[in-house]
């Protein structure tokens, strides 16, 4: 696809630099032993925000012209695209408005209002809370952000893979969380771009891969959401999705699925051997090489954020069962 030239990436991180956190890059002597082969960690989690959101919405924000800034954003999200956008609407001092269904657990609602975001709650899935953008933009000529569907926000995602190079040039393999495919895009771009022969290969859970339906259908697909320990990863593509399907049809090599036990068991796993506190999202990568025994060389793993419900984390490495809607997932109490 065209208009993604690593120019272009670097540029973005030349204007995001500034505002955005250089996310600690870290090597895992755990779980390269246990793979046979060097792996590493992104840990985005630390970004602002929490997540690696900002580095997209800050981009969005920042090549915005200043009258339109002035007006205001309004986005929909799952949590961790809100809470990016309010807070890079404030480096410019003005407001964001952020449409959420009402699957959105209470912590992401609490860090959105934090962050000084305006959120509406309304609808029962991502799409219905969607409709009321429309309204916002009409009413106040707010300027509308797509959480992954925008050129500004895949390169700002981008920013992590220039990051990770410049640090490890000779990468393998990038193992990356999918939803809307912003992150995995942007990634992949740059890696292949600098790199053909790197491998990328994106992860969702099994209920509700929008994107994974889709890339096997060759369109974009609607499917059924469902509750998820990687609730980060819940929501459609856009069935009128214009960068970042056609992005991930050049660039990713191998997308896999994985299971809410997978999940459950990878972000133990991360916690007892890394200290590291995640979100369901960032386990994916983690949760598929245990599940599918993937060989894939010197491997870096996408920590996308941190804004995990803590009870629902204690819950988890206590081994205790957990219910999220209809659905449970029993513990091993480790
Ligand atoms: C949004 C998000 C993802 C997925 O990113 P997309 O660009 O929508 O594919 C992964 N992990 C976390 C923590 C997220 O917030």
């Amino acid at each position: 696809m065209q208009g993604f030239t690593l120019n272009k990436f670097l540029k973005t991180q030349k204007r995001i630099t500034p505002h955005i956190t250089q996310t600690p890059f870290i090597h895992s002597s755990y779980l390269s032993e246990k793979f046979g082969s060097p792996q590493y960690l992104k840990l985005d989690n630390f970004q602002k925000t929490g997540s690696f959101k900002f580095r997209g919405a800050c981009n969005a924000v920042l090549t915005t012209p200043k009258e339109d800034q002035q007006k205001g954003f309004v986005g929909f999200s799952t949590g961790n695209f809100g809470k990016a956008l309010a807070y890079s609407a404030s480096l410019v001092s003005t407001k964001a408005y952020v449409c959420v269904s009402k699957l959105v657990p209470q912590n992401k609602i609490d860090g959105l209002k934090m962050a000084g975001a305006h959120v509406v709650i309304d609808g029962n899935t991502q799409d219905e809370a969607e409709k009321n953008v429309q309204k916002i933009i009409q009413e106040k000529g707010c300027s509308f952000v797509d959480p992954f569907d925008d050129a500004n926000i895949i390169t700002g995602q981008g920013s992590i893979g220039l990051e990770v190079l410049s640090e490890l040039s000779d990468v393998d393999t990038f193992l990356l969380p999918v939803s809307g495919g912003g992150l995995a895009a942007g990634i992949a771009a740059v890696a292949k771009q600098i790199n053909p022969n790197i491998r990328t290969i994106g992860i969702s859970m099994e209920n509700g891969a929008a994107m994974a339906e889709s890339l096997k259908a060759k369109k974009p697909v609607l499917v059924q959401e469902y509750p998820s320990l990687a609730d980060s990863l819940g929501g459609g593509i856009g069935l009128n999705n214009r960068y970042t399907f056609k992005l991930l049809q050049d660039y990713l090599d191998d997308m896999r699925l994985v299971s809410e036990d997978d999940i459950y068991d990878a972000l133990q796993e991360l916690y007892f051997n890394e200290a590291i506190v995640c979100e369901g999202a960032s386990a994916v990568g983690l949760a598929a090489m245990n599940r599918y025994g993937l060989k894939t060389g010197k491997t870096v793993h996408i920590i996308s954020g941190r804004n995990i419900d803590m009870g629902l984390h204690k819950k988890i490495i206590q081994g205790m069962t957990v219910q999220l809607g209809d659905i449970t997932i029993t513990g091993n109490k480790k």
